[in-house]
């Protein structure tokens, strides 16, 4: 199954706006079983927009995104009727839907901004946009389906999943069988050897490592022609050599993962943050319900606010530096013994451009978490690698999965 994928807009090649469509488009494509077989990014500009249609012409499915817009910039909609000859027609039934969509709006747009977005090639099948008002389009010519959506990713998604994918999907024939597992609370190199190690040989299926989130994925996948059971039985063995490690659906995110243990345990957490400066407290956060189990956070940035709020010796802080063991430990003592949560989360460290000396270098972390009356505690030293922003990340993420990691072996 040949599917391509054109992309329109100046700013996807200025970098005003980052393409976050292919990525949606790919992974929902990959969920799949379909392999997108190529992209190309075009200007606004009739010229660039044929010599990509020109290219993708002989795929079985080609998803053009963006353009479909009323202003002079949007040239999706006459470009690929000029390209497949077909004349633009004035759809009365497509106007009345964007009027009722803009409702009282309606009265305030010029009736041709109206009309434009009203003009469907000849032969093409509608789309409806419940989001917006340019609406999708699907065009079949000869052995090919051209499908046109707009570019506003709240629009494109729902058009996607609701109206492309059932038209498409009767005709494909899945290339890949596929599953992605999410491992947490360990560095991406063990989840490697591990799985390499349970899986031996693996054949015929094909490994994918990455980062995602504060997780490691992992896809398993072979070509559809091969029996399903052998995936099934690759993912067995994996869940007995990762136990808890692997994250059980639907969760997607350590962060997540962990609110669900906390819950089921009944549990309390809380954060002191230096370096992540409420990083950790805002993925937490992020998770539904979090106010079950998290009270707050505490962002202590400055050395005072360290001893101020959390108790921390000035002399630790003296003695050992702020980004040390030392003052993380503290900085857990200071949190579990005056916040009474049952758990905790410090970070310290420093995240650049300056502030590295030779013995801590930009990228130095320090992260520990622990439980009250000393149950257990762990803190440990990092090196991220990195610019700032990154850095800040790995912490938090790191954070949360030796968290997790201690949790899951208690
Ligand atoms: P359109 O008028 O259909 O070209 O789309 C306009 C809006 O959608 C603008 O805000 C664009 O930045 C956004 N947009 C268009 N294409 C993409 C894309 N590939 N990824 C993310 N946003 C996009
Ligand atoms: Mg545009």
């Amino acid at each position: 199954m040949d599917i391509r994928v054109i992309c329109v807009g100046d700013e996807l090649l200025t970098g005003d706006t980052v393409n976050t469509n292919l990525a949606f488009i790919g992974d929902r494509l990959a969920q799949l079983g379909l392999a997108l077989q190529g992209e190309i990014c075009a200007p606004d500009d009739e010229r660039r927009i044929i010599d990509a249609l020109h290219i993708c012409q002989n795929a079985d499915v080609v998803i053009i995104v963006g353009g479909l817009g009323p202003t002079i910039d949007d040239l999706t909609r006459p470009t690929v009727a000029k390209f497949l000859g077909r004349q633009l027609q004035l759809d009365p039934a497509v106007r009345d839907g964007i009027r009722a969509y803009l409702g009282v709006r309606a009265a305030s747009l010029p009736a041709d901004a109206l009309d434009v977005q009203a003009q469907v090639p000849e032969g093409a099948q509608i789309m409806p946009n419940r989001n917006g008002t340019a609406p999708g389009l699907i065009l079949r010519h000869h052995r090919t389906l051209w499908a046109l959506l707009p570019g506003p990713p709240r629009e494109l998604i729902p058009m996607f999943n609701q109206e492309l994918l059932p038209a498409i999907l009767p005709q494909t024939q899945a290339d890949w069988d596929a599953v992605t597992l999410h491992v947490c609370g360990m560095p991406e190199s063990t989840v490697e050897k591990q799985v390499r190690n349970t899986l031996g040989d693996t054949g015929g299926i094909h490994l994918a490592f990455c980062i995602k989130n504060d997780n490691i994925m992992v896809r398993l996948s072979q070509p559809c022609s091969c029996r399903h059971e052998i995936l099934e039985q690759a993912v067995h063995a994996l869940r007995n050599a990762f136990g808890y490690h692997l994250m059980p659906p639907p969760h997607r995110t350590a962060a997540e993962y962990l609110g669900a243990i906390l819950t089921e345990r009944r549990l309390t957490i809380a954060t002191a943050e230096s370096c992540t400066g409420g990083g950790v407290a805002a993925a937490l956060t992020d998770v539904p319900g979090a106010s079950a189990w998290f009270p707050g956070a505490l962002v202590t940035y400055a050395n005072d606010w360290k001893t101020q709020l959390l108790g921390v010796p000035k002399q630790t802080i003296d003695t050992f530096g702020a980004v040390s063991e030392q003052t993380v430990h503290a900085m857990l003592d200071g949190l579990l013994n005056n916040y009474h949560t049952d758990l905790g989360i410090a970070t310290s460290g420093i995240a650049g451009p300056g502030g590295g000396t030779p013995d801590k270098p930009v990228g130095t972390v320090v992260v520990g978490a622990a439980a009250t009356n000393n149950a257990w505690r762990e803190v440990k030293t990092f090196r991220f690698n990195g610019l700032r922003d990154s850095i800040r990340a790995r912490t938090t993420a790191t954070a949360i999965n030796l968290m997790l990691a201690n949790l899951l072996n208690h």
